[in-house]
Formats: structure tokens, C-alpha cells, sequence
């Protein structure tokens, strides 16, 4: 035999007993963000390097050490996007959508990102985003999380807080980045080393350190919601306000910076309790710089991601799972002329009955094998098509679940029997 080719580590197949829990979660989320007024749009998976460079920010994680980056065959860096709002705002700004109109926009789609993969962290992982362009808020900021606090209701995911947060505007951050600064360097021999090289480029993710190590040190910084501008703190109040007002309820942690450098204002996380350094199962922020960064209008934004294999975990975890679909009627081919004919048979019903699944015997097989086969398919109904059955002009059916006996119907009346069948059988 030949040798195997392996996965790509950290990069998953979602298989056929999965997949149903990821097809509700894109059901529900897709039915929910059109009813908020959220239009899809969707973007490529491969960007120029710089677009994430310049938006993103050098300094972060994510384009110091996570991107999958590689020059194309005519010469240009390209990245498999490892997020998607700089693809989504590059987008908005190449097809001009912008010319003083706003726009509420969603995606969903693969990320990557080079991590070291474990339970809820993987290298190829998927999104859902929404973006809300041309909007300053703060009451946009609120509808998209009623909207996050919504999903978690209508997936019946229960255990998740939300925590809030404001970063100020650029100014008012740098103000206080020099007081972070000088407070981390007089602490200079406790900080490990991703906060040493954090230091100078970018000493807000030092907050963000999740070694326990830097706990204490971190809680005893000068907090950032204390130097707030005064517009920021305003926007940041309203918000609260009316997160209030429907009933949505929050929590603010001063240390809560992200991981990226275009936010600004307004970020915030859903937290579930129970899963660790993976808890994060929603974030998102403000980022009213980041298009005039990427040479579009200056235009606010504000936007989230949520990391669909952590919230089917929790799905599953939830015991939150739609039944895995079935057939409706399996076909059993008993004889040659029932082989030569059971498919044109089966596809006249497919056109009559296009809301019903049948599954045909497929590949043959004696008559016990394919009632065993009708048996494990788990349909309510069994089609006995024979050679015997069709000299007569009808058809055998007999119920899987139930001890009722067979019975026949002429094949001129199929359709309707089935229907009545099934009704009968409580499938209406
Ligand atoms: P974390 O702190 O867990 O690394 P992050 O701040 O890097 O998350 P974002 O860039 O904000 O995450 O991405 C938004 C969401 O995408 C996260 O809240 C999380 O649910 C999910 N996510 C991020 N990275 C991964 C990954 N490597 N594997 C699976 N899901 C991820
Ligand atoms: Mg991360």
C-alpha cells in the first residue's frame, strides 16, 4: 500500500456526524443577521501581505508570528487571511461602497493562523463576521451585541458573560501608553519575555498576557478607562446605557485591550466560563481609523468575529443539536426488472414529492441485506418494489418503526399513497 498522506496539523475535517450541529449554527445565524438588516458579502481567502501589515499592526501576534505567508509564482506576498475584517474593509474601499453611505455587512468563512493547535485552537479555523461601516454609534454598537446576546438565546447557549471595555481614540490612548510604559518599566525585572518584547512596540498587550505569572503585576497598572477622552467616555456611558435598557447584562474590564491594533472605543468579548485559555467565543470592537488607514475615507467601524468551532462545542456540549436528517421511504429492489426500473421509479417520485428524501437501495443485495440497510437509514417507510409487485402494477410498503403489516398500492396512485402513509405514520 502507499504511504499516507497526513492532515495538515491543526487543521480539521468536520465530518458528516458533525456537520449538522455547524449547519445549524449557520441557519441560525444566517436567519438572525438578516433580520438585524445585515446584507453577506464575501471576500477572498488570499490578501497582499500588507493589507494585514497595515491593519492588523506589525506588532501583534498575529502578523509577528501566526500568518501563513508565501510568495506567489509571480513574485508577490501573499497571506491566507488569518482574520477577516482588513479583507472585508479592503473590500468596502475597492468597490467604492463608501462615498458618505453606510453599510452593515457579514461573512463567514476559514481563518488561519500558525498556533500551536489544542482543544478550541486550530490553524485552519472558521469565522462568522459581521461590519458595520459608516456608523460613529454608540447605538450601533449596542444593536450588534443585543444581536450577539440574541444568538446565545436562540442557540440555547447558556454560560457566557460579556465583558466590555473602552480603548479611547488614538490620542487619548497615548496619553496613556506613556503611563503604562513608565509603570511596566519600573517592574522591569518581573516582566517575562513576550512582555519585555511587548514593551516598547506595543505595552497595551502586556494587559492582554494570559501567563499567570504576570497576574498581579498587570492588576496593579494604571487603568485605561481612567484616562479616557472625554467624547470616548461619553460614547462608552450611552453605551452602557442602553445595554442596560434591553436588559443585556455586562461586564467592564479596564484590561481588555484585543489582540489587534485598529480598535478603538468600544471592545468587547462573550466569555464562556468553562473552557480555559480558549474562552473567547465572540469579539469585536470599534475600529473608526482603520479604513482611512487602508487609503479609504476616513469612515467609522465597528465589527465582531466569532469562533464557530468553539460555539459548536458548546452546541454540543449543550446537548443543543437539531436530529441528524433521515430518509422519509427507502427503496427495496427485489428481482431484475425491479433493478432495471427501480431508478426511473424513484426519480418520477423525486419529481412528485419534492419535499420527500427517498434512498434507494443502492448496489444490489438480497432481501435481507437491504432491509437491514432500510432498517440502520432509519426511515419511518419501506418501498417494496418486485418484479412480482410490478406485473401486477403495484407497489409493496410496510412500515420500519411500527408492527403493521405490508401493504400495496397501485403505482398510478404512488405519490398520494406514500403521502397518506407517512401521515399515517405521524411524518406528516
Ligand atoms: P484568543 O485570545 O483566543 O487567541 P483572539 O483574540 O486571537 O482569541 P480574534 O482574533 O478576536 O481572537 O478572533 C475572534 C474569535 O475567533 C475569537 O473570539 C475566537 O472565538 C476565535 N478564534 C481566534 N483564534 C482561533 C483559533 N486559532 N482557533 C479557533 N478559534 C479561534
Ligand atoms: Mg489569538
Amino acid at each position: 500500500m502507499a504511504e499516507q498522506i497526513q492532515p495538515i496539523r491543526g487543521m480539521n475535517d468536520i465530518l458528516p456526524a458533525e456537520v449538522g450541529a455547524w449547519q445549524h449554527l449557520e441557519r441560525s445565524v444566517r436567519e438572525l443577521v438578516t433580520a438585524y438588516g445585515y446584507e453577506e458579502m464575501r471576500v477572498p481567502i488570499l490578501e497582499h501581505t500588507a493589507l494585514f501589515k497595515r491593519s492588523i499592526g506589525e506588532l501583534t501576534d498575529v502578523v509577528g508570528k501566526e500568518m501563513y505567508s508565501f510568495e506567489s509564482q509571480g513574485g508577490e506576498s501573499l497571506t491566507l487571511r488569518p482574520e477577516a475584517t482588513a479583507g472585508m474593509a479592503r473590500a468596502v474601499i475597492s468597490n467604492r461602497m463608501l462615498r458618505g453611505q453606510r453599510h452593515k455587512l457579514w461573512c463567514m468563512g476559514p481563518m488561519f493562523r500558525y498556533e500551536t493547535p489544542q482543544a478550541g485552537r486550530y490553524r485552519q479555523f472558521h469565522q462568522v463576521n459581521l461590519e458595520a461601516v459608516g456608523f460613529a454609534g454608540p447605538d450601533v454598537d449596542a444593536e450588534l451585541i443585543a444581536l450577539t446576546a440574541r444568538l446565545w438565546r436562540t442557540l440555547g447557549i447558556e454560560r457566557v458573560r460579556l465583558q466590555i471595555n473602552s480603548l479611547g481614540t488614538p490620542e487619548s490612548r497615548r496619553a496613556y501608553r506613556e503611563l503604562l510604559v513608565a509603570y511596566f518599566r519600573g517592574h522591569e525585572s518581573s516582566l517575562d519575555a513576550d512582555s519585555l518584547r511587548r514593551l516598547e512596540g506595543n505595552p497595551l498587550r502586556i494587559l492582554d498576557s494570559k501567563n499567570p505569572e504576570m497576574q498581579e503585576l498587570v492588576a496593579g497598572a494604571p487603568l485605561l478607562t481612567e484616562h479616557l477622552d472625554q467624547e470616548s467616555r461619553d460614547h462608552f456611558d450611552a453605551l452602557c446605557g442602553m445595554l442596560r435598557d434591553i436588559g443585556v447584562e455586562y461586564e467592564i474590564n479596564p484590561r481588555l485591550v484585543r489582540g489587534l491594533d485598529y480598535y478603538s472605543r468600544t471592545v468587547f468579548e462573550w466569555i464562556n466560563e468553562s473552557s480555559g485559555a480558549q474562552n473567547a467565543v465572540c469579539s469585536g470592537g470599534r475600529y473608526d481609523g482603520l479604513i482611512a488607514q487602508l487609503g479609504g475615507e476616513p469612515t467609522p467601524g465597528i465589527g465582531f468575529a466569532m469562533g464557530m468551532e468553539r460555539i459548536v462545542a458548546l452546541l454540543v456540549q449543550a446537548g443543543q443539536l437539531p436530529s441528524p436528517a433521515k430518509p422519509d421511504v427507502y427503496v427495496v429492489l427485489n428481482g431484475e426488472r425491479a433493478s432495471a426500473e427501480g431508478l426511473a421509479l424513484v426519480e418520477r417520485l423525486r419529481n412528485e414529492l419534492p419535499r420527500r428524501r427517498f434512498e434507494m437501495n443502492l448496489g444490489n443485495g438480497n432481501f435481507k441485506t437491504q432491509f437491514r440497510r432500510a432498517d440502520r437509514s432509519a426511515a419511518p417507510l419501506a418501498l417494496i418494489v418486485g418484479d412480482d409487485e410490478l406485473a401486477r402494477g403495484v407497489v409493496g410498503m410496510k412500515p420500519l418503526r411500527q408492527e403493521t403489516g405490508q401493504t400495496e398500492c397501485p403505482i398510478a396512485q404512488l405519490a398520494q399513497g406514500i403521502e397518506a402513509a407517512l401521515a399515517s405514520l405521524g411524518c406528516a
